[in-house]
């Protein structure tokens, strides 16, 4: 059995209201996914994180590497990969559209050995994992957070035991929104911060020091991802546990995050970072020097169903009888791509959600629903043009 096809789809989603955070404002979503068929039939579905366009053609780089291959060999594939995009990409969107095609693989194996993706990467020593929402985005800049108490509350009442808020309009605006989110959402319910790289070492260290009292899950993109000595002088500032990773690639880069113990907590989406082979590896970097592992997760339903079965299979180092919950991301922000593109549809009970035990990744991808959010992109017609020429 052979891989055949490759097809990809640029995904678009306008929004009805615009959002924004530190660094961009988002007005739609815009994904590239990538089908991936066998010559039995069967196929898989993937999706990379970053720019769809130069992520579809990234994947059309890929194409003639990765046709013909075994989809059941995913190391020899994504190796064939990486020494493809070795010379011109160690991080950044070419190795988005390496993992995008390694995910599909991924689920195309699963789906071909009838198990589920989490059986393959080892087995799940978790079924059931704890989303927490990311929400509390900035809307309007007149009041940037005028939606934050509602919205909180909303996620109270929907069961989260977690919820993730923005943060990132400076210092002592950010000090008054954490301290009415805490006081809205109570105690029992973990709260974490994300500058998205907002802010120096003084800042963050005076922003660090000043929600501590706020019972803080974790700081995220402190800092500038380049700065890993600097993430790790903040680390000895504060009582929070620093997170950061979702601009890092492949296991070097987070080998480099860990070696200068930048963080306690690493966040590779792998969407982006090198997709399921590579995050098996990274998963065993963190566990080698005791550092968490929570993925990154931005995009559609594929996506959110690879961090499931990944966190399923994390190890949890120290083992005890009674272990902690694991936490997925679950992005609450309006996007039809993760409510619509897939079925079946994602539940939370109870605060948790069941990893499924369905083959491959356990979805499917509804065509109809695909088809009306494809945007025929310039690159695509450019690639049919070239292909005819030839
Ligand atoms: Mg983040």
């Amino acid at each position: 059995m052979i891989i055949e096809k490759i097809e990809t789809f640029v995904l678009t989603d306008k929004l009805s209201d615009s959002f924004f955070f530190s660094q961009w404002e988002y007005s739609e979503r815009c994904i590239c996914v990538v089908k991936v068929t066998a010559s039995n039939g069967q196929h898989g579905w993937g999706e990379g994180y970053g720019p769809a366009t130069v992520l579809e053609s990234g994947i059309k780089l890929l194409e003639p590497v990765v046709v013909g291959e075994n989809p059941l060999e995913n190391e020899v594939v994504w190796n064939k990969m990486y020494r493809k995009t070795l010379d011109f990409a160690r991080r950044g969107v070419l190795m988005a559209s390496v993992s995008a095609i390694d995910i599909a693989i991924w689920d195309l194996k699963g789906k071909i050995l009838n198990q589920p993706v989490s059986t393959l990467l080892g087995g799940a020593h978790r079924t059931k994992i704890k989303p927490y929402a990311t929400g509390l985005y900035f809307m309007g800049h007149d009041n940037p957070s005028r939606n934050f108490k509602k919205e909180a509350e909303l996620y109270v009442s929907q069961g989260f035991k977690a919820i993730k808020m923005k943060v990132g309009l400076g210092v002592k605006e950010d000090i008054k929104n954490v301290k009415m989110v805490r006081e809205i959402i109570g105690d029992d319910i973990e709260l974490m911060v994300d500058s998205n790289h907002a802010y120096t070492l003084r800042e963050a260290t005076q922003l660090a020091r000043a929600i501590e009292k706020y019972d803080i899950g974790w700081f995220e993109e402190p800092l500038s991802p380049e700065f890993y000595d600097q993430y790790n002088e903040l680390r000895q500032k504060t009582t929070i546990p620093i997170a950061g990773g979702e601009c890092e690639y492949l296991r070097f880069g987070f080998q480099q995050l860990i070696k200068n113990k930048s963080v306690d907590i690493i966040q590779p989406d792998i969407c982006a970072s090198g997709g399921l082979t590579e995050a098996k590896r990274i998963g065993a970097i963190a566990s080698t020097n005791g550092v968490d592992l929570i993925p990154h997760t931005w995009g559609t339903s594929i996506g959110i169903h690879v961090a499931m079965h990944f966190i399923s299979n994390i190890e949890s180092i120290p083992g005890r009888m009674y272990q902690p919950d694991f936490l997925m991301e679950y992005d609450q922000t309006e996007n039809g791509l993760r409510e619509k593109l897939t079925y079946p549809a994602i539940k939370m009970e109870d605060g948790y959600i069941e990893v499924p035990n369905r083959p491959g990744l356990g979805i499917d991808v509804d065509e109809d629903v695909l088809h009306e959010y494809a945007i025929k992109s310039t690159i695509d017609s450019n690639y049919e043009m070239q292909k005819i020429l030839k």
